[in-house]
């Protein structure tokens, strides 16, 4: 049986790695298949799009002249051309 750390090749029954010393009778590593992958981005996308309509609510909602969209020019005088 090999070793699933460094590729060893070790006896059939052997309980540690003869080369790393790592266990070999560990279950082998999870890996997240693609439904794990499905799942986790669905989460992430149904939190993305909730927190931007949450977001563009609570800023809809916040009364002028806090989401103004045009600053008066005398706010930024630096930019002003004589
Ligand atoms: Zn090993």
């Amino acid at each position: 049986m090999k070793c699933l750390v460094c590729q060893t090749d070790n006896k059939d029954g052997a309980k540690v790695c003869r080369k790393c010393g790592v266990d070999l009778n560990l279950p082998p590593l999870w890996r997240p298949d693609w439904k794990w992958h499905a799942k986790v981005l669905g989460v992430i996308y149904v939190v993305l799009i909730a927190l931007y309509f949450g977001i563009s609510n609570f800023l809809g909602r916040i009364p002028e002249p806090y989401r103004m969209r045009q600053i008066p020019s005398e706010v930024t005088p630096w930019l002003q051309s004589k």
